[in-house]
């Protein structure tokens, strides 16, 4: 991992074009973005304002129209679609507003999956998912499917899951969309603790306020365009 205060994700002139000719919509239009190994970001905007759209290319989902995406110097725009996925694999961590758990499987199934996608043996397995669900306050958990837990708790599940590969940069979108305000503020907490004491650069889209002053800067979108970008002087879990 990069230290500190380096650039990790560096957009330049990013523009995104959904359809052509006259159903052409311009999505992002000239995204100048950096964030250093370490930062916690909060994405913030009116819905349409272009934040799925370039989560989606620095998570690797998706590629610029034109411009320029460097994820620790590498020119993302230029990897094929493998080495995109390898570098995901490698480097990313992915949280969703609804889990995205498989349902009839057990919490520390779901958290072995991305291990068992880079063919890790099963005893690798086993122990780093067990660390990794007491790390998010779920030992003793590990035997209940998704159904058998509240919705707090399943986010854990899936904050488990992207942390089990000890990525770089955790990209949450809208994570506490399906929660209640203390299960949120719980979430948030963890987050916060994921940033501060693992060093886990955090990209977090929310709508919530409340949610976005755990972060330590704060990117407003507007239009396919950043409309401000200011640090967070005190963040909600420093205190
Ligand atoms: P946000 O996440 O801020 O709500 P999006 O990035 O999802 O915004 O969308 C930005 C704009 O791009 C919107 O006008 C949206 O309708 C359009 N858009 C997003 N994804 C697609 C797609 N796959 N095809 C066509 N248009 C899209």
């Amino acid at each position: 991992m990069l230290a500190t205060g380096s650039s990790l994700i560096r957009l330049r002139g990013v523009t995104k074009v959904y359809g052509q000719g006259q159903a052409a919509l311009m999505a992002l239009k000239g995204v100048n973005l950096d964030v250093a190994a370490g930062e916690f970001v909060a994405v913030m905007g009116p819905s349409g304002s272009g934040k799925s759209t370039v989560m989606n290319i620095i998570g690797c989902l998706d590629t610029p129209t034109a411009g320029e995406y460097l994820f620790r110097g590498v020119h993302v725009e230029t990897l094929s679609r493998d080495q995109r996925a390898r570098l995901r694999r490698r480097y990313l961590g992915f949280v969703f507003q609804g889990f995205n758990l498989l349902a009839r499987t057990s919490a520390q199934e779901n958290v072995e999956l991305p291990l068992l996608y880079r063919g890790e043996s099963a005893a690798a397995r086993h122990a780093a998912a067990r660390d990794a669900l007491v790390s998010v306050g779920l030992g003793g958990w590990e035997h209940h499917t998704p159904a058998e837990l509240s919705g707090g708790q399943q986010q854990r599940v899936a904050i488990a899951r992207a942390m089990v590969t000890r990525p770089a940069v955790l990209l949450a979108d809208e994570p506490t969309g399906n929660l209640d305000t203390q299960r949120s503020r719980e979430i948030m907490d963890l987050l916060w603790q994921l940033n501060v004491e693992h060093g886990i650069t955090v990209l977090m889209v929310t709508h919530e306020t409340e949610m976005a002053a755990y972060a330590k800067r704060v990117v407003r979108f507007l239009d396919g365009a950043v409309e401000s970008d200011a640090p967070n002087p005190h963040p909600a879990g420093a205190a």
